[in-house]
């Protein structure tokens, strides 16, 4: 089976870089065109634990696409969830958009 962490890491980089340049206004084709892609990356999700989790997740707190703002906050918040399960540190959301819209730092 793949590396967890390194499949969870590069998964969160794609996912936060998608908030970070997801429209500030979307079109109602953007924001279900996003809806679909988390649906399926979250069934698709090749972690089946982490992908069973993904999907309660989104099942209590259905995803935000109404703005990018929305949007990261709604990701950032389904990250803190992973991170608090796994006794990770949990991340100012506050500072999502600063930490990810000029890419990766690490
Ligand atoms: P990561 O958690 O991968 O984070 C990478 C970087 O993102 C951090 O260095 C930090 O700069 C930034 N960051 C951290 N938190 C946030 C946040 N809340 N918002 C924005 N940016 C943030 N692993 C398991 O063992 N069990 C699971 O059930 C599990 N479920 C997962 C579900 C999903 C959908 C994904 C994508 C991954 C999952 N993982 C799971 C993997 C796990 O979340 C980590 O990716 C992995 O443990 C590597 O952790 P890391 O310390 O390198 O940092």
């Amino acid at each position: 089976p793949p590396d967890v962490e390194i499949l969870g890491r590069s998964s969160w980089t794609l996912l936060h870089t998608i908030a970070a340049t997801y429209p500030d206004t979307p079109s109602r084709t953007q924001q279900a065109d996003m809806l679909r892609f988390v649906d399926l990356f979250a069934k698709l999700y090749p972690c089946w634990v982490c992908a069973d989790d993904f999907q309660a997740y989104m099942a209590r707190r259905v995803p935000k696409v109404a703005s990018r703002d929305d949007f990261g906050q709604w990701l950032c918040g389904a990250h803190n969830d992973v991170n608090r399960k796994l006794g990770k540190e949990v991340f100012d959301c506050s500072r999502w958009l600063e930490r990810w819209k000029t890419g990766p730092k690490d």
